[in-house]
């Protein structure tokens, strides 16, 4: 069985995960296929904020992009707020002008982020990646319209109050092999592995490549 990684910052099997990638990185791997490109707040400072967001706008037509990410808000780590929703503001105009879905990084800045959907009412999906947070805020997520994106490690009732049509599974910087992510979500979940993997498929189909 193959399964679809969507977000991975090492390329390990080119035609079934999406490599994030900084602006700064790109281009990727030769062997890459899908990448989704976007200036993690971890990497953004107030001076290299406009070159980044510069190459970014170069590098968002080449054939590999299918989304913009990973970008968001943290308020551990990073420039401040504000800075760093100036720029998530910027991709989210990118996202939507393309026509490309956003993923993202949100630690500790969930209200601030519902409240920037809430105002922007994007087209474009929103994937929140590595989620983490509790079964109450993965709810109000989920009723805010995000898909959920969830890895190695999460609350379990968050996972099981997660509706599998919002669903997304990934490795970001795990060692661990996607496959065993899946198993380990499966075995959360109650699902047969071969029916959770039709459905994250269907779901990457719709979201990824609008099919
Ligand atoms: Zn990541």
């Amino acid at each position: 069985m193959d399964f679809f990684n969507i977000h991975t910052h090492t390329l390990t099997c080119p035609e079934s995960e999406i490599l994030s990638q900084s602006p700064l990185q790109f281009p990727a791997d030769k062997r890459t296929i899908y990448t989704s490109i976007g200036i993690h707040p971890w990497e953004l400072t107030e001076e290299n904020a406009e070159d980044q967001q510069k190459s970014l706008q170069k590098l968002i037509s080449n054939a590999s992009v299918i989304a913009i990410g990973e970008s968001g808000l943290d308020k551990l780590q990073g420039p401040s707020i504000d800075v760093q929703t100036n720029i998530l503001r910027q991709q989210i105009l990118l996202s939507e002008t393309y026509s490309l879905p956003l993923i993202l990084h949100c630690v500790k800045a969930f209200n601030e982020l519902i409240q920037l959907k809430k105002e922007i009412k994007p087209q474009q999906p929103w994937i929140i990646h590595g989620f983490r947070g509790k079964e109450a805020l993965a709810t109000d997520c989920i009723r805010h319209g995000f898909y959920l994106s969830f890895g190695e490690y999460f609350q379990e009732n968050a996972l099981k109050a997660t509706p599998l049509e919002k669903l997304f599974i990934e490795t970001d910087e795990s060692e661990k092999p996607i496959g065993s992510i899946y198993q380990t979500i499966s075995d959360t979940c109650g699902i047969p592995l071969k029916e959770l993997n039709d459905y994250i498929k269907k779901n990457v189909k719709k979201v990824f490549f609008k099919a």
